[in-house]
């Protein structure tokens, strides 16, 4: 949690982005790419955020590495701007054109000696919870945080350090690259202007009682189905029931899981419809007999992908059904059932499902017991919105700014670093 304290720092013109999501990078770019130092942190292990772990995203439906590479080649050519990882501020202070933000880096236990060769992972015989696929599986705990991540460099759970490992996996790098000393650190930096682009994180199924998320393996979110479908995911691609492994065939899409709802996130999160109509496609095209229902209260298919929308209604295996389901209890067979009333039938429906995946919505990261210092606001669902209040060199970019797509991510990224540009050049 972080804490305003009263020191300022020392003038100065760099700009620290926080959160190296598509928005932070992009904001970071832009900055340094007109003359600006720029100080990207983030607190994983890699860059590129949620994005990542989607299988393909709209617009092109392509995979999240066609967007994110052409950025890290970028960055890899820019000497003004410095990437660390593992990071986060913890206490912030001073006023625009001189902050002094202390940071502190967690312990990765691998350097930047590291050629990403795997030894260490092959000497660790402790294994984790697999992060980069919402914990649907284990990872050997020296890993990748993925196949594609920036920087390439392993990174060492702390579940290895404290079975004793330590030593066994030092002796395994040829490079000198494990540090099983690590105890990270903690350091303060001197900045112009702040870009908060700290994103979204998925909203809690467990919430939603009455969809029962807790009481069967095959009740997922709608991220977790972005990992099933994903070829370096828990099951390579193939959309399998987690509870027994078989083809998921006949699939229930429960919309608004949580939006649009008082009780949980009063806003429509923008992506939801359009990303179950993704999920639509992704198990059309590895079943020919799969069957969808989407149960919807309406769908908005923003601006230009109102195409797609068209495209999937017109499958006659995809069923659109305006109806927002009561509960889900589980059949004998084990298998969850939907109940509910269709809306426009006036049925009462109690209907068996292979798989239901829940669309839950994008919740700030901001809400969840971390909130940036200084004098930043945010509105009533927890956004941040710099406003008349705040010193001016305080922005906030992508989700972390309000539910947005990545096209429109990148836009408020821009206009961020725009301003933040602005603001550093006129202190
Ligand atoms: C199911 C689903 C499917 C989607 N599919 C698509 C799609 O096909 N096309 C599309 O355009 N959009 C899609 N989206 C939306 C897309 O994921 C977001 O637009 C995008 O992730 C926004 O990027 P961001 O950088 O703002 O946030 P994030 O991706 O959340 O990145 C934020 C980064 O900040 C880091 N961070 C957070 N807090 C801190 C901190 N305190 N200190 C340091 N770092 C921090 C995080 O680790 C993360 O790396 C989808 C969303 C969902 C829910």
């Amino acid at each position: 949690m972080a804490t305003v304290s009263s020191g300022a720092g020392p003038q100065s013109q760099t700009i620290l982005v926080v959160g190296g999501g598509i928005a932070g990078v992009t904001a970071a770019l832009e900055a340094a790419e007109v003359g600006q130092d720029v100080i990207l942190i983030e607190r994983e292990a890699s860059l590129g955020g949620r994005v990542t772990k989607l299988n393909r995203y709209f617009p092109k439906l392509c995979h999240p590495t066609c967007g994110l590479e052409i950025n890290y080649q970028r960055i890899r050519r820019n000497p003004r701007l410095r990437v660390l990882t593992m990071c986060e501020v913890t206490e912030i202070s001073g006023a625009r054109g001189a902050y002094r933000a202390t940071i502190r880096r967690h312990p990765r236990f691998v350097n930047e000696r590291c050629t990403a060769c795997g030894d260490c992972a092959k000497a660790t015989e402790t294994k984790v919870d697999n992060p980069f696929n919402y914990n649907l599986d284990k990872v050997k705990a020296a890993y990748l945080p993925h196949e594609h991540a920036f920087p390439m460099r392993y990174v060492v759970a702390p579940e290895a350090i404290a079975a004793g490992e330590g030593e066994k996996l030092k002796a395994a790098c040829a490079y000198g690259a494990l540090d099983p000393d690590d105890k990270g650190e903690t350091f303060d930096l001197h900045v112009g202007a702040v870009i908060w682009a700290t994103g979204w994180k998925p909203y809690d199924p467990a919430n939603l009682d009455a969809y029962s998320y807790a009481l069967s393996r095959d009740i997922i979110t709608n991220v977790e189905m972005e990992r099933l479908a994903a070829h370096d995911g828990p099951t390579h691609g193939k959309i399998l029931r987690p509870s027994n492994g078989e083809p998921a065939k006949k699939v229930a899409l429960i919309q608004c899981a949580g939006s649009r709802d008082l009780n949980h996130l009063p806003y429509c999160s923008r992506i939801c419809c359009l990303g179950s109509l993704k999920h639509a496609a992704y198990l059309r095209e590895q079943y020919a007999d799969a069957e969808v229902h989407i149960y919807y209260i309406d769908i908005r298919a923003h601006d230009k992908l109102e195409a797609f929308y068209d495209r999937v209604r017109a499958d006659p295996q995809v069923s659109f059904i305006k109806s927002k389901p009561a509960h889900i209890r589980i059949g004998d067979d084990g298998r969850p059932v939907l109940h509910g009333e269709r809306t426009i039938e006036r049925e009462i429906y109690s209907e068996p499902y292979d798989l239901v995946v829940l669309a839950t919505g994008m919740q700030p990261s901001a809400v969840s017991g971390y909130r940036p210092a200084l004098d930043i606001a945010s509105d009533e669902y927890g956004f941040l919105v710099p406003s008349e209040r705040d010193d001016g060199g305080i922005f906030s970019a992508g989700v972390a700014a309000g539910p947005l797509d990545v096209s429109m991510s990148v836009q408020s990224a821009t206009a961020a670093a725009l301003k933040a540009v602005q603001a550093v050049r006129a202190s």
